[in-house]
């Protein structure tokens, strides 16, 4: 899978967990900053949105494929 090199910038703007972080099934920690971008990502509009809980979102469904050969993403919208 193509894959950017990460950068924190989008998850200075990002919902606080009240848990006090982000955790996998296994209980073990996420650092959001660590989470790769796709290559789709840098092409997307809601890239490093403003929008709070979009980044949020955004974060989950990349880790959440994270082993995946093929990133896919329903909300991908071409930047303009
Ligand atoms: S909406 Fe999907 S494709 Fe767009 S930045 Fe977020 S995770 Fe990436």
């Amino acid at each position: 899978m193509l894959r950017a090199t990460f950068t924190t910038t989008p998850y200075l703007n990002m919902i606080k967990p009240l848990s006090g972080g982000f955790f996998d099934d296994e209980a073990k920690p996420i650092q959001p900053c660590m989470v790769d971008r796709p290559g789709l990502c840098l092409l997307c509009d809601y890239d490093e949105t403003e929008d709070a809980e979009e980044n949020l979102l955004c974060m989950m469904n990349r880790w959440d494929q994270r082993n995946d050969e093929v990133f896919v993403c329903g909300k991908f919208e071409k930047k303009k």
